[in-house]
């Protein structure tokens, strides 16, 4: 069996790579909660439902965010009533998100979501890193921030003082997935808002030392491929970089997975951690996370 930790970008894409290249009941994915919060009502679990979504083969993934082909009338309903929604959710992601929050008034999260893994008939094991409600708050100059807050209404602009989430328990089976895994996949997520809160529980970094982990760069050059990581980056005081994000993870990892434009990094990174592996991991289409998935995979398959 194979546990890939996950946010909700970056990862869920190699996800659809890896989903053709081995048998899904094999696949864990363990899934960041620091963004769960309410909206207009309902508990939305973004990162979850994306690979939710991603695993039924139902995501949007041009947004990588809630269903391809979706309707919004409840969302226009709503807009009209009052203040915009700041989540836009669709009509059938709503139907989810419904569900969800009725079934954590006598279920745990891991609970509700393995209902509703089953009801989208998925044979892969999705895990949110925690059962706690966990949190994270960015500290601008114009004060703190919810992540959302930061991300949607102010368009990720203000400059990033200190990125802060506090402490939750992981979820049963999270430790258990890690230490029973062939191999662990750090995914092309966030380090500081989706891979970090996830290895800072307790046991998630001693289990991870004793696995077999490779983690693939979310950074290649100076940039993210997407969001807003930089500046996280940077107010975490580490270099925007792929360099930055092995010191991250150097304690753990056995192989890091780089960028091919990043190929004079390899002497670098090869200071920090046993392994690097360069090859192409922008995930353009199908084809480039299907071969993004063999290569990380390639010691087990
Ligand atoms: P979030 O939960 O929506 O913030 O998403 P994630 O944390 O899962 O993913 C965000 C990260 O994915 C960003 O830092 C991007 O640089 C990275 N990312 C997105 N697409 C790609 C890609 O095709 N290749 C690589 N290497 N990274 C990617």
């Amino acid at each position: 069996m194979i546990t890939v930790l996950s946010g909700g970008t970056g990862t869920p894409k190699l996800i659809q790579g890896i989903k053709e290249t081995i048998d899904h009941s094999l696949i864990n994915v363990v899934v960041n909660t620091v963004e769960n919060d309410y909206f207009s009502g309902v508990y939305v679990t973004p990162d979850i439902d994306t690979v939710l979504y991603t695993l039924a083969d139902l995501i949007n993934d041009e947004t990588w965010y809630g269903l391809k082909d979706d309707t919004f009338i409840t969302n226009e309903k709503l807009n009209e009533f009052s203040s915009p929604e700041l989540l836009r959710i669709g009509d059938q992601d709503r139907a989810l998100k419904i569900q969800k929050t009725m079934l954590i008034k006598n279920h745990s999260l891991s609970q509700a979501v393995d209902i509703q893994r089953k009801a989208l008939k998925i044979k892969a094991m999705i895990r949110p890193m925690s059962d706690e409600q966990s949190d994270i708050k960015i500290l601008t100059p114009q004060g703190e921030m919810s992540f959302h807050q930061f991300l949607i209404k102010e368009k990720a602009e203000p400059d990033v003082l200190k990125v802060v989430y506090n402490d939750v328990e992981p979820a049963p089976g999270v430790i258990e997935s890690i230490e029973e895994s062939e191999i662990v996949i750090i995914g092309p997520s966030n380090p500081i808002t989706s891979i970090g809160p996830i290895i800072s529980m307790n046991g998630v970094k001693k289990a991870l030392k004793k696995a077999y982990v490779v983690g693939i760069s979310p950074i290649i050059g100076n940039l993210p491929v997407s969001g807003p990581a930089a500046k996280f980056m940077e107010a975490t005081n580490l270099p925007v970089s792929s360099v930055g994000v092995c010191s991250l993870y150097e304690d753990f990892l056995d192989k890091f997975v780089i960028d091919q434009e990043d190929i004079l990094l390899e002497k670098e990174i090869e200071k920090l951690i046993k392994e690097v592996t360069i090859t192409n991991t922008k995930m353009r289409n199908i084809g480039d996370k299907v071969m993004l998935a063999r290569t990380v995979l390639s010691g087990i398959l």
